[in-house]
């Protein structure tokens, strides 16, 4: 019972890496760069790509897909308002976005007339760690709000990412939170990850996340 069950999953799994290929194929002959923000609900996802747009754009034509557990699409509205193509995904309470779905918001979206696509994810620190959405980085958003142990909680998600970006950083005066024990957590899961330390209030350090994005695209869209 439980062999057939295990099997289903992987099935499922391997599907999703079949479509997650025709993604990245699809973005890298149109020359677009696209990530996966992940973080629990509240880090500050939407207000990074508020930030991100605010700094990137118009020079930089951004593309925003927005996956909620429902029809609310409040947030795809906020990327809108400053600039973004933005294509909300109502994935219908399930906890994460798969690959078939951004598949879906892609045909969606003119490629042709983008550079870069941030996909929000459903806020969640579990399963979204483990579906490739065929993008190119995965971008984990934690907040100093949220306790400086949740590397050593939800040490998959922070295995995957290819960038932190710790937000909220004009709180720490007021918290708790230990940036070198957190970091520490981080490095010992993920030693090649890179780390932005960032007010989205602020916008203190957004340059620096801001200048590594832009350059990130850049190459992407060389021949
Ligand atoms: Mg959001
Ligand atoms: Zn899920």
């Amino acid at each position: 019972m439980s062999v057939k069950v295990i099997s289903v999953l992987e099935n499922i799994l391997q599907a999703n890496e079949q479509v997650a290929a025709e993604n990245r194929a699809r973005l890298d002959a149109a020359g677009v760069y696209a990530i996966n923000m992940m973080s629990s609900p509240g880090a500050g996802k939407t207000s990074l790509i508020e930030q991100t747009l605010r700094a990137l754009s118009p020079q930089m034509r951004i593309g925003m897909i927005n996956g909620d557990t429902s029809a609310a699409s409040m947030d795809a509205e906020r990327g809108a308002q400053v600039g973004a193509k933005a294509v909300h995904i109502n994935t219908g309470g399930n906890c994460h976005l798969e690959a078939h779905m951004v598949r879906q918001a892609l045909a969606a979206l003119d490629l042709s007339a983008l550079d870069l696509i941030i996909v929000e994810n459903v806020g969640n620190l579990v399963c979204p760690s483990g579906w490739d959405l065929g993008v190119h980085a995965r971008v984990v958003v934690a907040s100093v709000t949220e306790g400086d142990d949740k590397p050593y909680k939800y040490p998959n998600m922070y295995r995957v990412a290819d960038v932190l970006v710790l937000n909220k950083i004009d709180l720490l005066p007021y918290l708790e939170f230990n940036v070198d024990y957190f970091l520490q957590g981080v490095r010992l899961l993920n030693p090649e990850v890179q780390v932005f330390q960032v007010s989205c209030r602020t916008g203190e350090g957004i340059p620096a996340w801001a200048a590594w994005l832009r350059e990130r695209a850049r190459h992407s869209a060389l021949p």
